[in-house]
């Protein structure tokens, strides 16, 4: 996956758990490696249905 805004492939940076949401059961980080930018990604809980 590239970044937003420069277009760089992102860097993984590690899943969590994210028990306390209701909504959503992971959040996945990755960061840019030229601009620097933090992305986080929301895995619905009924992603898989
Ligand atoms: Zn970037």
């Amino acid at each position: 996956m590239n970044c937003w805004h420069c277009k760089t492939e992102l860097i993984w940076g590690g899943d969590h758990d994210t028990e306390e949401d209701t909504q959503y059961s992971m959040v996945t980080n990755l960061s840019c490696p030229k601009c620097h930018s933090l992305v986080e990604v929301y895995l619905p809980r009924d992603a898989y249905d």
